[in-house]
């Protein structure tokens, strides 16, 4: 029995056979070969694509019956890949001309691949970033023997252990049956985490060396309450946490029983709780667990879902008519995709032709609104699909527009003349739509600049929606999906506690809705100083729900405005913390 320690991210327990999946070149090694065993190397490789092949075709036939077609379409793309000369009889040049082993060549292969998207002729593989990353583990597993997870039934009990894995690797291996994951790297609100929290599934990070030790153990048991991988537990450990994981899941189906019922502080003030969602499936959860509406739909999910690939305007209607029929009058706040020109490399999409560019520093590039922007076609197509969802929904459908990454008004002016013309298109070609302010607008609080002009947007818009995700990464100027910096990305910071106060203000003056939809606002530390700010409309994790309305009904409005004022004169986030602590008891009412 060995313990090794990380941060918990997404709650619950997980007992299962590790399985570990390496997709980084960190551990791989340049191994030389001899003259006379290239040819028995090659032949490795190409047994690895021939068992890779094999396993994609089993998968995808469990993921057509099991899961839908269109998720099994991501299978036959890998396949393509693997079928394609430029890149396996490429592996199979570099093996023979650099005498070096099958996993080198195929990471140094699909590094070069990757690097030249932009340039290389072949058009699926230029779009297809992320399946070629997916390609590059299957093969690498393949190779070293190592067995990625599949999707059979008796297989249910995984736990996968990582480097790193991306949102769509979550996606999959939670359909797949994976039961939990642990990975070396990655920040506390990357999009890996908030959608491992929304399907509910426990996820460690910061694990460190968690892939070598993984290999070594037959069992292994999350504990994500205590942040702890147990490698090889015993029985007694066994049945302490699965006793635990029952109980929770016992008080959980008893929260969807019981519905939500109204959000109010200690004092009675009311609140407003909406749901973040990223699929379609969370929906129902989110309602039986009493959502107000939808808060933030991040659409960019759509592509995730399908592994990269963007909806086309048909698809992306479709989905958000299935929101708007099951949400009623309740409010559909969706967001533009908030991607990043690195993303949209990585996608394809079927309408829009994308332009290659590499950038440095992506977080600070082309990113939400200013990418729909340089890349108008991208954006007009996801508005006019939500346009001619309203249209298809009608009158009762209360459906909101919000623009990520607000930096200037300017932005927000191009948005709207942009809609106009959208809307202008469709009644042209018949459509009776209504006037264009039938469906609301709004902008994301994500950046010190948006904050500090945040009266001004007010002013001009129907809805403010604050992403303290963003707005901590983009104030302390630290990369939120970084696990070297993990330390300084501090939420509670008085300097992003000062820009809180700001915005709260609007949200006091009534001029327009404000909402907080950043993880900010599910965290029990932080919510009495959002209180305290004067925010009455939060948007969280729909699993998170039955919680922050626990810790909303014991907070009283008038001390966390004195909580807040004095967490604002602290110096550091440490401080802060030890003072919220200090008074938890005093703002229970
Ligand atoms: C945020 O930045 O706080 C937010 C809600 O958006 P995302 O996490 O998708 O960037
Ligand atoms: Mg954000």
């Amino acid at each position: 029995m060995q313990y090794l320690h990380g941060r918990s991210v997404a709650g619950g327990v997980a007992i299962g056979k590790p399985v570990c999946l390496r997709g980084g070149t960190a551990e791989l090694r340049r191994l030389p070969v001899a003259d006379d065993a290239v040819d028995a190397e090659i032949a490795r490789f190409e047994q690895g694509v021939r068992d890779t092949l094999g396993e994609l075709a089993q998968t995808r036939a469990t993921v057509e019956i099991r899961l839908s077609d269109e998720l099994a379409g991501v299978f036959d793309a890998h396949a393509l890949i693997l079928q394609d000369p430029l890149f396996v009889d490429r592996i199979a040049e570099v093996i023979q001309h650099s005498k070096v082993n099958a996993e080198w060549a195929v990471q140094q292969v699909s590094d070069e691949l990757q690097a030249r998207f932009g340039q290389i002729e072949t058009e699926y593989l230029k779009e297809r970033g992320q399946d070629l990353r997916d390609v590059t583990r299957y093969l690498l597993n393949a190779l070293s023997g190592t067995q990625a997870p599949d999707v059979a039934p008796t297989s249910g009990e995984l736990v996968v252990l990582s480097d790193e894995l991306t949102p769509s690797e979550i996606l999959r291996l939670t359909r797949q049956g994976v039961c939990g994951f642990v990975v070396e790297r990655g920040g506390d609100s990357s999009h890996t985490v908030i959608l491992a929290r929304a399907l509910g599934v426990p996820l460690l990070i910061g694990v460190e060396n968690a892939t070598d030790v993984g290999d070594t153990a037959e069992v292994v048991a999350i504990d994500a309450q205590s942040g702890v991988l147990i490698l090889e537990p015993t029985a007694d450990q066994i049945e302490s946490l699965l006793e635990r994981s029952c109980e929770q899941e016992t008080s959980w189906l008893e929260e969807v029983e019981r519905g939500g019922g109204e959000a109010t502080t200690a004092c009675g003030a009311p609140i407003e709780l909406l749901a973040n969602v990223e699929l379609y499936d969370e929906l129902e959860d989110a309602l039986r667990l009493g959502a107000d509406g939808v808060g933030l739909y991040r659409s960019e999910f759509m592509s995730i879902e399908r592994d990269g690939v963007v909806p086309s305007e048909e698809d992306q209607k479709a989905r958000y008519v299935q929101f708007l029929e099951v949400l009623g009058e309740r409010p559909f706040v969706v967001r533009t995709f908030d991607l990043s020109v690195g993303d949209l490399e990585q996608a394809s999409c079927s309408e829009v032709t994308i332009e290659a560019s590499g950038e440095e520093n992506p977080s600070l590039g082309l990113r939400g609104i200013r990418l729909g922007l340089a890349r108008p076609e991208f954006l007009r197509s996801q508005l006019r699909a939500l346009a001619r969802s309203k249209l298809e929904v009608g009158a009762t459908a209360n459906l909101q527009v919000m623009a990520p990454m607000v930096s200037n008004l300017e932005e927000i002016h191009t948005l709207r003349a942009m809609i106009r013309e959208v809307w202008a298109d469709l009644q042209a070609a018949g459509s009776h739509l209504g006037e264009v302010p039938d469906v609301k607008l709004g902008a994301m609080v994500e950046t010190p600049a948006a904050v500090l002009v945040c009266e001004q947007l007010a002013a001009e818009l129907d809805f403010l929606s604050v992403g303290t995700n963003d707005l901590v990464q983009y104030t302390l100027a630290v990369d939120r999906s970084n696990e070297s910096v993990a330390q300084t990305y501090q939420p509670n910071h008085p300097a992003v506690l000062k820009l809180l106060e700001r915005v709260g203000r609007v949200a006091v003056s009534g001029e327009c809705r404000v909402t907080v939809c950043g993880e900010m606002a599910a965290d029990p530390a932080s919510l009495p100083l959002l209180i305290g700010a004067g925010f009455r409309s939060f948007s969280v994790t729909p699993r998170l729900m039955p919680g922050v309305r626990k810790v909303l009904a014991r907070l009283d409005s008038e001390q966390c405005g004195r909580l807040l004022k004095d967490a604002t004169t602290r110096a550091t986030a440490r401080e802060v913390r030890a003072l919220v602590k200090e008074k938890l008891d005093l703002l229970v009412s």
